[in-house]
């Protein structure tokens, strides 16, 4: 089952989608003086950077590309150093070695986000990136990560993947690094299929990246420019369908938002007041988290493992995405000299948090992420009361 966007998806997202089929604008190049020209990738990119508060947008086919595109953007060089998560998808990793880079492995903390204390340890002369990925909707301790970033004169590149839409001290994520990058894909808060959306408040890094997803092209080009471009570069370009469809979900944001945070305030308090011994929630950095999933965690490994029996789903560390130690081509990928840096088990604190926790689902419900336990943006109250107690119910046993 797909993320929350798609639980909302109606006649706003059919209706700009029919906008372009009666234009017959596929492309997000089109006559500017054609009325029927619509230009939804340009709208797109125009109310998104509105919407986060930035000056720039450029929207591709992927947030994966939106992650390579801002790390071209920011002249990531081979052989450069790249601070990630050891818990995230793997986009994370692999936009960083598709364009010559080496992911550097950080363990994550309590939150399920990059551990700013391991990340310091992790850096080398060679470290040019943070790339913090805010974890299921949960943004990264940004104060921090930020502190870290200015000590080491690092660059940071969000990984907004996860977290469309949230904030982190009433600032919206996306807004604190040099780029950052949201995906559109069927998981995410809201979806297209596939795209992505990659936002900056520098003009240089907005012309680098637009150069790079369009053949080394400028923004905003008209026809074929020959003669300026410095850049070359590849094709992760929207189309119009796609692009239409996002703007539908884009408009529905906030609902989306406050739908997914009802929903979870009232599962977690019906958990709660069960008052179950050794079980807590994750650590949420900021309120303006986005709510796509419920972390509960517990003392110990065991006791985790029973639970996640009886709600017939599993931990974490056992699902299927995410997991570092769960990627056998990154674990077996060796670089240009031939160096194997990855290996199982090299985040034992990481390790033990992921075999401490499982997600229940309230936005995404994916069984990838061991979220089989749980409910879904449009689950009714009582119904939501219900799977409280069943929790409660089914864990009772366990802890004692
Ligand atoms: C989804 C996701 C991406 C990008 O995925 P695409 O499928 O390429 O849109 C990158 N990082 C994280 C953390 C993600 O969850």
């Amino acid at each position: 089952m797909p993320g929350p966007g798609f639980f909302f998806f109606g006649d706003e997202e059919r209706k700009e989608v029919m906008d372009v089929l009666e234009s017959g604008y596929l492309s997000r190049y089109g006559k500017d003086d054609d009325l029927r020209f619509k230009q939804k990738v340009y709208t797109l990119e125009r109310e998104f950077a509105q919407k986060i508060g930035v000056n720039y947008c450029v929207a591709v086919n992927s947030g994966t590309s939106a992650l390579m595109a801002s790390l071209v953007a920011v002249g990531l060089q081979p052989g450069d150093e790249v601070l990630v998560p050891g818990y995230t998808f793997i986009a994370s990793m692999s936009s960083v070695i598709a364009v010559g880079g080496i992911p550097v492995l950080v363990e994550v903390d309590e939150s399920l986000t990059m551990d700013p204390q391991d990340a310091e340890r992790k850096i080398t002369p060679r470290t040019k990136v943070i790339m913090p990925v805010h974890m299921l909707g949960n943004p990264c301790d940004m104060e921090r990560i930020m502190a870290l970033a200015q000590k080491y004169n690092l660059i940071v590149i969000e990984d907004c993947c996860q977290a469309l839409g949230g904030s982190y001290r009433g600032q919206r994520l996306g807004t604190f690094g040099a780029c950052a990058a949201f995906s559109l894909n069927n998981y995410k808060v809201i979806n297209s299929g596939d795209g992505g959306l990659l936002v900056t408040n520098d003009e240089t890094l907005y012309r680098r990246a637009f150069a790079f997803h369009d053949q080394g092209h400028f923004p905003l080009r008209k026809g074929v420019e020959v003669g300026n471009r410095t850049l070359i570069g590849i094709n992760m370009r929207m189309n119009e369908l796609t692009g239409a469809f996002a703007l539908g979900q884009l408009r529905k944001l906030d609902v989306i938002l406050e739908t997914l945070r009802m929903k979870k305030a009232r599962l977690k308090a019906g958990i709660q007041a069960g008052g179950l011994e050794g079980v807590s929630f994750r650590r949420i950095n900021d309120p303006g988290e986005c709510c796509t999933l419920l972390t509960v965690q517990f003392e110990d490994e065991e006791l985790a493992e029973k639970a996640a029996k009886a709600l017939n789903s599993k931990v974490v560390y056992h699902s299927g995405w995410h997991v570092y130690n769960n990627m056998e081509h990154l674990l077996n990928f060796r670089d240009a000299s031939g160096t194997q840096r990855y290996r199982k088990n090299m985040l034992p604190h990481t390790d033990s948090i992921l075999r401490r926790s499982i997600n229940l689902s309230v936005g995404v419900v994916d069984p990838g992420l061991g979220a089989d336990f749980g409910i879904n943006p449009l689950t009714p109250e009582e119904e939501i009361d219900r799977k409280a107690e069943e929790f409660i119910r089914l864990v009772k046993p366990i802890t004692g």
